[in-house]
């Protein structure tokens, strides 16, 4: 989607109230305003896009040409074309298919430290010791590899997935056994909607990971009616009590058309910043759980990256093209 950008720092104000966040004073967003004119001045010179993340912070969605989850942002650079270079607003990994899409385009990530606890949890080598170990065993077995994971991964997976599409590409791939790298709690919920045999890797994301089905029920106690909308890396017992399973974008699509008006967003809370922007007649409550990752993207950063053409991502040949047939892969499988 794409985003309106106020033209000065009191529309800026006046926007960010919906936060209800007293970080954004009006000198702040008088700050950030006077960057966000920099920043489309510099888009414009350069023939830059900037993509971003659902989970970025509030003033990056006004920089954003387009925002949204993993797969979206998969869909949208692969569909980039009057553009010389990519600012990817997001995690390493992110910028890397941007990159996989877009070969002979600069893609620059504004911070290298925004990586990703999920992609850190498996290494090319380690998946290439566990698939040779498990295909002694299950001779059909195929991997499929969440996108939270480096490029290197993606290109040793039969096809990658989304929490959007994850059930949709198991289902259709021909083999009976599937190695699930690295989320275990999105595998745990991919098994509950699958007869095929799940094997997970033991990785997770710290942000989602952390939440407990205690924190959802005090909440749920304390707002009578609230509809509680939960992300698949959570833990399974959280799942269990939430009112639907939806990745990011989903959540955005059924908040935007549910009857309800007061609805639990527990996934990062980068979500709820934009759910209270964009749809300010209804009712938000966070998680409260903040991805440092994330966070490291700022608007200074994403000028400066601009500015010094800093940090471009560039991936050897071999690992863009195994990546790129596992993420078509996905995008045929996952339709
Ligand atoms: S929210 Fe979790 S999965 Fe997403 S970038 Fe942060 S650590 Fe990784």
């Amino acid at each position: 989607m794409n985003i309106q950008t106020p033209v000065n720092g009191a529309e800026l104000y006046r926007k960010l109230q919906a936060l209800n966040d007293d970080a954004y004073t009006r000198e702040v967003c008088e700050r950030h305003a006077a960057t966000i004119a920099e920043i489309m001045r510099l888009k414009k010179e350069r023939r830059a896009v900037i993509l971003a993340h659902n989970y970025q912070r509030p003033e990056i969605f006004e920089v954003a040409d387009f925002i949204g989850d993993s797969l979206e942002l998969a869909r949208r650079s692969s569909e980039v074309r009057d553009a010389e270079m990519i600012v990817f607003c997001g995690v390493h990994f992110m910028a890397e298919t941007a990159k996989v899409f877009n070969p002979d385009r600069m893609v620059l990530l504004p911070d290298m430290r925004a990586g990703c606890s999920l992609a850190d949890a498996v290494t090319a080598e380690a998946l290439a010791d566990r698939k040779a170990e498990l295909l002694a065993l299950y001779p059909d077995l195929k991997v499929v590899s969440y996108v939270n994971c480096t490029a290197d991964v993606k290109a040793l997976s039969d096809a990658c997935c989304t929490s959007a599409n994850a059930v949709r590409v198991v289902n259709a791939i021909a083999a009976e056994h599937i190695l699930f790298v690295p989320d275990k709690n999105l595998a745990n919920y991919v098994q509950t909607q699958t007869s095929k045999q799940i094997i997970s890797w033991d990785g997770n994301c710290y942000v989602h990971h952390q939440i407990t089905p205690d924190e959802v029920e005090k909440v749920r106690a304390g707002i009578p009616g609230v509809v509680v909308l939960a992300h698949p890396e959570c833990r399974k017992d959280v799942l269990a009590i939430a009112d639907a399973v939806l990745s990011t974008s989903a959540m955005v699509r059924y908040a935007e058309q549910s009857p309800a008006d007061k609805f639990l967003i527990v996934t990062e809370c980068g979500l709820s910043d934009r759910l209270l922007m964009e749809l300010p007649d209804k009712h938000f409550f966070k998680a409260c759980k903040l991805c440092r990752y994330m966070k490291m993207i700022t608007l200074a950063g994403a000028r400066d990256s601009l500015v010094n053409l800093r940090y471009e991502i560039t991936l050897p040949d071999e690992v863009r093209e195994g990546a790129r047939r596992a993420l078509e892969r996905m995008l045929e499988l996952g339709a």
